[in-house]
């Protein structure tokens, strides 16, 4: 806090002093000791002669006197309090920047590699965020669920072991509709393989507009059949590939429709 005239600035608990918050140093007693409540703001404390502190002798209490007195503020009874953000280590602002806190507070890590299959511009955030989990292997597929003691196949095709990678695509259901899906976007005849998969995503070179829509087709069909599978489970209708299929090309549809004619968006990727 910048302390102007002292009116939204708590004396023991805000952050005021070069030295930190004040019932830190003092410890709970100190509000006692120097006859200052703990909700006390600065301007019950000062007046036109200085600080009006009980007298103490205790040393650690001198000491903080001593701190608190010797501690230039610009004051001005005028003007209100400021609240700053802090900026760097050491340096304080008075602008919030929500971006700048959350570096900040965030840990840093190096980018990976597939981040860019995840996130980019005309991305749906709940397409992105399982197809994340995906790549992280972190679905709560029939292989995860076994070390909770639950022993569950796979719902399309029998397949008695349910993992991350026989759903996208090994099994014969997800790689039919894949293949219907993706059609010639991939430049190269659809894997079933995960790994191969993505790390064609990654690194083959598309065109700007053909990267959009190829990742576009890819979240939605991970997406989908996430989705289908977690339906069958609840014991709704199953859909025929070929039916998913129009759902998905509907819904990349829209979304680059949508998008297209409601944002006017600058094509970057
Ligand atoms: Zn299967």
């Amino acid at each position: 806090m910048e302390v102007h005239n002292g009116q939204n600035v708590r004396f023991w608990t805000d952050i005021w002093h070069p030295q930190g918050r004040l019932i830190e140093i003092a410890g709970e007693i100190g509000t006692l000791k120097l006859g200052v409540t703990r909700t006390a703001l600065i301007c019950d404390v000062r007046n036109e002669t200085g600080w009006a502190f009980r007298r103490c002798r205790d040393g650690q209490m001198r000491e903080l006197i001593n701190l608190v007195e010797t501690h230039r503020m610009e004051e001005n009874t005028h003007l209100q309090d400021v609240v700053l953000w802090r900026k760097n280590e050491t340096e304080f602002c008075k602008h919030f920047s929500t971006a700048k806190t959350w570096h900040r507070i965030r840990t840093h890590g190096p980018s990976k590699e597939w981040s860019k299959v995840i996130w980019f511009m005309f991305g749906v955030p709940r397409f992105a965020f399982i197809t994340w989990l995906a790549i992280r292997n972190m679905l709560s597929t029939g292989e995860r669920m076994r070390s909770w003691g639950q022993v569950q196949g796979c719902i399309f095709c029998g397949e008695p072991n349910e993992t991350r990678d026989h759903l996208f695509f090994a099994c014969p259901y997800t790689y039919t509709l894949w293949i219907e899906v993706v059609g010639t976007l991939l430049g190269r005849p659809p894997d079933p393989d995960w790994k191969n998969t993505l790390q064609h995503l990654i690194t083959h070179g598309f065109g700007e507009l053909e990267y959009i829509l190829v990742r576009l087709v890819f979240q939605t069909t991970v997406y989908m059949i996430w989705r289908e599978r977690n339906d069958r489970r609840h014991l709704k209708k199953p859909r025929q590939s070929n039916l998913l299929a129009k759902i998905i090309d509907k819904t990349v549809k829209n979304r680059i429709t949508t998008t297209v004619y409601t944002k006017k968006p600058r094509l970057r990727v």
